[in-house]
């Protein structure tokens, strides 16, 4: 795709996100996360270059070596994938922006330590296996609630700032559409300022049920 048909390709997608959020409401801001995990640092300037400026990856190697690598450009780096406890410090020391795969009291205090080590804060969001599936990280909705704020109690070094979900895995409208609900009811309880859902495929039906982050990877960066 030449440069002037990626950028109209982007300006569709950006008019779906906008018409999705008006049907909530005028003041319904939804963010962009350019998930770049299956592209390269050009594809990435290339849509920095039209105006996109948050992108996450699932990897923390790759999160290291991308955002070293375009440490020039003021871009803010998300951290969207599972972390293992042995991989904490390398994630610390990208600093991300925000941290959006917070999926246990256990990891929640390895990190809280190596913060306060650190003397520094961590945004995170609580990951919330909303469809109960076993094939997916993140904690039950039922026990969402209390483990958020025992987290926020627990461990100061980390700010809470809302909740993470990826629709359920199904062909069902319905089925996901449910899934983005119940992540959604346990974001309003919390008073929360940050519900993330709704990657390529669903990104529409994510906002529609409140979402006001969406992580895009394939729709953003078409091979
Ligand atoms: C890969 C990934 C995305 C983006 O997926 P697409 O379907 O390519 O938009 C979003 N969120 C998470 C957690 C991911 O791992």
């Amino acid at each position: 795709m030449n440069e002037i048909a990626y950028k109209l390709h982007v300006d569709k997608i950006i008019e779906t996100i906008e018409r999705a959020r008006l049907k909530v409401s005028a003041h319904h801001i939804v963010k962009i996360v350019a998930v770049s995990k299956y592209s390269d640092t050009d594809a990435i300037e290339a849509l920095y270059q039209i105006g996109q400026r948050a992108f996450g990856e699932n990897k923390v190697q790759d999160l290291k070596a991308k955002s070293a690598a375009l440490e020039s450009l003021p871009l803010e780096w998300h951290f969207i994938g599972n972390l293992q406890k042995n991989k904490i410090n390398q994630l610390l020391e990208s600093d991300p922006s925000l941290f959006q795969a917070l999926d246990s009291l256990e990891l929640a205090h390895a990190l809280q330590q190596r913060l306060s080590g650190r003397n520094m804060t961590l945004d995170a969001l609580l990951q919330i296996n909303s469809a109960n599936e076993k094939s997916k990280h993140g904690v039950h909705c039922d026990e969402a609630d209390d483990l958020y704020r025992q987290i926020a109690q627990e461990c100061p070094n980390i700010t809470l700032r809302g909740v993470m979900s990826i629709g359920a895995h199904s062909s069902d409208r319905q089925q996901i559409q449910h899934s983005f609900e119940a992540t959604y009811r346990i974001y309003e309880t919390l008073q929360a300022d940050i519900c993330s859902m709704g990657m390529s495929g669903d990104y529409e039906l994510a906002i529609e049920c409140g979402s006001n982050m969406v992580r895009l990877g394939s729709v953003l960066f078409p091979k």
